[in-house]
């Protein structure tokens, strides 16, 4: 039995609407739910990616495909941190440029900001300014880093002037320091001062070495007078006196004579002591150093036996043979012996012996003597130009105060080194070591 149904038109109509309102709905519904899985996954990527850039992980890129705006916001963030990661890594190629170059410079460099914070330092300012080279001092306020006084009150009141300035420093331990601080301006204006960049060059041995000029002027100015006055004095005296006796006379032309052959004897050293330093033309040759100390025998012989002083030797290597300018080397041993003969009362005795030492690298000639000797506080002095124990007593035997520091300066430029030991009233030792291999 066939049962017909009878549908009212009009809620057959309301129940088709209402069919096509739940197909809509289900169909937004699967398509908000694929939407926000997609947003999901893009999110979590997004914050995947974005740590890492925060981490400076530049390779890193943006995975996930999507299309549309989230595709292109990919896209566009992709090619930030491919922009990103090559103007960082521009940035620290110039920076690696910037601190290669503050870093070869030979003097001490600091760059401070205008608060006084240390933007750049080298490890040369670092040892200058007596700070752990290993510690990063960049960032941090020059106050906590500089430890002198007289340095750290410099930084305080010229950092940050719009002057430059020099300014030189005696420190402890006899240190000088030339600073120049110099105003940095920002870019392109003359007026906006961003910092100051700081100089340090230790200056001390070269203000040594000047001091050292300015002394031996004063001394080779007084050394010549005094015998130039003495020779003027005696020359005029004789001159306005006709009636003087002979006796009177010959003294008075022996003491012209002596000094001037003190000053010969001066202007000679002077020269000699100058042409070294100025290295001189003379060619190196093999030298036998026995040969060279006979010799020197020879020409002292006569003053020493005038003294009743004895010259013996012991040479362990009597063919023992150095590179060098043969006068020089002469030089070398007259000097030494000149001075055992001077320093030495009559009835001495000079030794001089050579032998190696215990590597066999070094030739060690001494020179012996059971002389005078010389005062403790003397004998770290006594190579220095002009510097005589006792003036008068040097002067009266012909000293001209170089003879030891023309000696020091000749061993040097053999690569060697010279050094004394004495005891006052018993002798002394002077002893040069000499490289066996100097070519
Ligand atoms: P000088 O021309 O006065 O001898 P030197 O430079 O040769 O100058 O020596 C410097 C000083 O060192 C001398 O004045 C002397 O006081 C001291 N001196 C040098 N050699 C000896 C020595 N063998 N014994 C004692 N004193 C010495």
């Amino acid at each position: 039995k066939v049962e017909v149904i009878y549908m009212n038109p009009n809620l057959q109509q309301v129940s088709s609407v209402y069919f096509f309102v739940m197909l809509i709905t289900l169909g937004l519904a699967i398509l908000l739910i694929r939407y926000t899985v997609t947003l999901r996954r893009y999110l979590k990527e997004f914050t995947r990616v974005s740590k890492k850039v925060s981490n400076k992980e530049f390779h890193t890129r943006f995975n996930t495909y999507v299309k549309g705006e989230l595709g292109e916001l990919s896209k566009n963030f992709n090619y930030m941190i491919q922009i990103m990661d090559s103007t960082i890594e521009e940035v620290e190629y110039k920076h690696l440029q910037l601190t290669s170059i503050v870093k070869s410079v030979s003097h001490g460099i600091l760059a401070i900001d205008i608060k006084g914070k240390i933007l750049l330092i080298n490890d040369i300012a670092k040892e200058m300014l007596k700070c752990d080279i290993e510690t990063n001092l960049e960032g941090i306020n020059f106050k906590f880093v500089v430890g002198d006084k007289k340095i750290l009150e410099t930084f305080q009141k010229y950092v940050g002037s719009t002057q430059n300035e020099v300014i030189e420093l005696n420190l402890k331990d006899n240190l000088v320091y030339r600073i120049k601080i110099d105003p940095v301006y920002l870019q392109d204006s003359k007026h906006a001062i961003i910092g100051s960049i700081i100089n340090i060059e230790d200056i001390t041995e070269l203000v040594k070495l000047e001091n050292m000029r300015k002394d031996f002027v004063a001394n080779v100015s007084h050394e010549l007078k005094t015998p130039l006055t003495s020779i003027t004095g005696f020359v005029e005296t004789l001159k306005i006196n006709d009636d003087i006796d002979k006796n009177t006379r010959n003294h008075f032309l022996d003491i012209i004579e002596k000094e001037s052959n003190r000053l010969k004897g001066l202007i000679e050293d002077i020269l000699l002591l100058s042409s070294i330093e100025n290295g001189q033309d003379l060619s190196y040759e093999k030298v036998k150093l026995f040969d060279v100390f006979k010799e020197v025998c020879e020409i002292t012989e006569y003053i020493a036996s005038s003294k009743n002083i004895t010259i013996s030797y012991n040479f362990e290597d009597e063919d023992v043979c150095i590179y060098g300018f043969r006068d020089n080397i002469k030089q070398i041993f007259l000097n030494l012996i000149d001075n055992g003969i001077k320093y030495t009362p009559k009835d001495g005795h000079i030794e001089v012996v050579q032998h190696y030492d215990e590597n066999r690298q070094n030739i060690i000639l001494e020179f012996k003597d059971n002389g005078i000797g010389i005062p403790k506080e003397s004998l770290n002095r006594i190579f220095e130009r002009f510097y005589r124990v006792d003036k008068a007593r040097s002067r009266d035997i012909g000293g001209t105060g170089l003879g030891l520091a023309i000696t020091k300066h000749m061993v040097k430029s053999l690569g060697g080194n010279i050094t004394v030991e004495s005891i006052l009233g018993i002798g002394s030792d002077f002893i040069v070591t000499i490289p066996v291999d100097i070519k």
